[in-house]
């Protein structure tokens, strides 16, 4: 505040010269404030603007703030130090002397505070400059700015506190003295009762006069604090206070509600309660009337609660009972709630017993309630228990059937009749496979007044698939393939919670599942070895038993296995006969149909003419005859493959045209050679 302060801490001065210095610094202090201000900060002000940066002009600021503040501490603990001196010393110094000096103790330590309250707010004026350091990098000048104004305002508070609290306390002293000596006073008002009230009244005349500063001063503080506690305690009154309808029928104030549907909704309440079971006599209610009301929150009343006390001022043949409810549907009242519900526990308890784990529980599927309350105590609705009982043995709803029609499908009756397949097929197991017209199909079974929902765990056996992994052999034709392992399943034990809705299964949910038996994977080999021989200028086909078709251009079977009638003579051909489809067969190339071992390679002009055995082991052995003479290039105990080339048709041997002629031996017998080559 006072950065013209002048060091002049070579004049010695007594202890109660530099006390009174103080004082009058102060006093100037407080009388010339806004002057002072306007002259201190004129040049921060000027100094404002968004390319400066004010951290050097807040530094020198701050520094003699905390200086000062410092000082006012030590010096309210009575210590001596330059500083304080520095801080006590102002260029106006003459003309404070002048001034009238009040000087307590007490008031200095006040001041003190005032100044310690200055120190406070310049740390919490840098505890949110530390806050602002985040934003600050965005909005760097602008925060800046905002923080010198800050500080400034902050500061401009603090002075003005104290010249107020200066002032207070002086002039409360003063107060202190005046009310003091009214004591005094009213001795006098007592000795002279004739003018007591003149004298009162002047003197009150007198004493606002002469204190009306610190009435003022009051004024200023105390109107607007208890402004403030006004306007809390309205609003806390208010916010639990509400407009509500109070609510009179016959006569009698019955409630207060929210609005007319809690009424409404209390009326049908009590109509079916008193109601129910009375063959359509109807109940009569009177109109109620409404008022509006301001109330508090807590007076308001729920449709129950009005409920009861409509019926109570309807008629006199009410009790208080047991309300039971099925589904929001009120159904009887009984006398004693323990009645009531033990009826329910007996209907579960059957189902309680069975149950054996916490995963397991029993319920009604229907809301069941108790309602406590009002009824009429008509014998229609007002039963005992073992009446309930009766009532909860009967079906709610009864079986619903369906007579097949000609043309209808499983389908069409679970479309017409609004359930699902799987609720059909579940009620009528198999009637998916055959369904015959006239035939009887249950839609819906008979449903219990109230049904019993039973969910527990249950385990239960699953069998796993096994995995097929296959492997290629190269010896084996493409398109074939060898189980080397069979597979094996395995095992689950799955464990669900199960419900059932009056013993009937109508979900599960699985909660877990342990294996018990690992699957054992199948192993299957897939011939990789190509059906085009190369080089040979033809193309194999092999048959699903892996044999080659032995002349690959001979696609036409000229004669096939079994009795024949050849020349007219009966004859039983041992083999089939192969030629090309519409041409001469002469120079087809002949392949070994298996791997395997020549067995002969014989020459002839009788029967089978040139001819070739190939044995392919495990008694199985193939014959190619009618070979071209020259054409056979393979020599006995030579190893041949499957597809290999080993001779060409020809028509040597007992022949009308050239073919081949293939037979296939197992253990000495010639078999039919088709189902294994084709
Ligand atoms: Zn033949």
């Amino acid at each position: 505040m006072d950065s013209n302060n002048k060091r002049d801490n070579q004049s010695p001065k007594t202890e109660e010269k530099s006390h009174l210095k103080r004082e009058k610094t102060k006093k100037r202090d407080l009388s010339a404030v806004s002057a002072d201000i306007n002259e201190k900060y004129a040049d921060i002000f000027e100094k404002i603007d968004f390319d400066s940066d004010y951290d050097d002009i807040l530094s020198e600021y701050e520094e003699t703030i905390e200086r000062r503040a410092q000082a006012s501490i030590d010096k309210a603990r009575g210590k001596e130090n330059p500083e304080q001196a520095d801080f006590s010393k102002t260029k106006n110094e003459a003309n404070v002397q002048d001034e009238e000096i009040q000087d307590t103790a007490a008031q200095q330590d006040a001041f003190a505070i005032l100044l310690f309250i200055e120190e406070l707010g310049l740390h919490v004026g840098e505890f949110f400059k530390k806050l602002w350091n985040g934003p600050k990098r965005f909005f760097y000048k602008a925060s800046k700015f905002i923080a010198s104004v800050s500080r400034i305002i902050w500061l401009l508070i603090c002075k003005l506190s104290a010249k107020l609290f200066s002032k207070f306390s002086k002039q409360a002293k003063a107060l202190t003295k005046d009310i003091k000596s009214i004591k005094k006073y009213f001795g006098m008002a007592r000795a002279d009762r004739k003018n007591t009230f003149i004298k009162l009244w002047e003197y009150t005349k007198k004493g606002l006069k002469r204190h009306k500063a610190i009435l003022r001063t009051v004024g200023n503080i105390a109107l607007p604090v208890l402004a403030i506690v006004a306007f809390i305690f309205t609003v806390n009154y208010w916010s639990s206070v509400t407009f509500a309808l109070k609510v009179n029928y016959n006569d009698k104030e019955i409630g207060y509600i929210a609005d007319e549907t809690v009424y409404n909704e209390a009326q049908a309440a009590a109509k079916e309660r008193m109601d129910t079971g009375r063959n359509g006599e109807e109940s009569k209610f009177e109109e109620p009337t409404y008022e509006l009301a301001l109330v508090s929150l807590n007076e308001l009343v729920d449709s129950n609660v009005l409920c009861d006390r409509i019926i109570e001022n309807s008629s006199s043949n009410v009790t208080n009972a047991c309300g039971i409810y099925i589904d929001d549907e009120f159904i009887c009242a009984i006398k004693n709630e323990t009645d009531a519900t033990s009826v329910f526990h007996q209907i579960l308890e059957p189902y309680e017993k069975k149950i054996k784990d916490d995963n397991s529980f029993v319920d009604f599927v229907e809301k069941v309630e108790y309602v406590q309350g009002l009824y009429s105590e008509d014998e229609e609705t007002m039963w005992d228990a073992s009446k309930l009982v009766e009532k909860l043995s009967q079906t709610k709803e009864s079986a619903v059937k369906y007579i097949v029609k000609d043309g209808d499908t499983i389908y069409d009756i679970a479309l017409k009749n609004d359930v699902s397949v799987d609720e059909l097929l579940a009620l009528n197991p198999g009637k998916d496979k055959s369904l015959f017209p006239g035939d009887e199909i249950i839609i819906s079974n008979e449903v219990n007044y109230v049904r019993v929902k039973l969910m527990k765990t249950e385990t239960r056996k699953v069998e796993i698939d096994y995995e097929t992994e296959k492997e290629n052999n190269p010896s084996m034709f493409k398109g074939t393939k060898r189980t080397v392992r069979e597979g094996k399943p395995g095992e689950e034990i799955v464990t669900e919670l199960v419900t059932y809705v009056d013993g009937q299964r109508v979900s599960a949910q699985e909660i877990s599942r342990e294996r018990t038996k690992e699957p054992v994977s199948a192993k299957v080999q897939v011939g990789s070895k190509p059906t085009t021989v190369s080089g040979g200028g033809y193309n194999v086909s092999v048959s699903g038993q892996g044999f080659v078709w032995p002349a690959p251009a001979c696609t036409y079977i000229s004669s096939y296995f079994g009795w024949r009638t050849l020349r007219g003579r009966s004859d039983f051909h041992t083999g089939i006969d192969l030629t090309k489809p519409g041409g001469n067969s002469d120079g087809a190339v002949i392949v070994a149909s298996l791997d395997g071992t020549v067995e002969s390679v014989r020459r002839g002009s009788g029967g089978y003419g040139h001819n070739i055995v190939i044995n392919h082991g495990g008694g199985l052995k193939t014959r190619y005859a009618h070979c071209m003479p020259g054409s056979m290039s393979v020599s006995v105990g030579q190893h041949v493959r499957a597809g290999q080339a080993i001779a060409r048709v020809g028509h040597s041997g007992n022949v009308t045209g050239p073919h081949l002629h293939f037979e296939i031996i197992i253990n000495g017998q010639c078999v039919n050679p088709l189902p294994y080559i084709r």
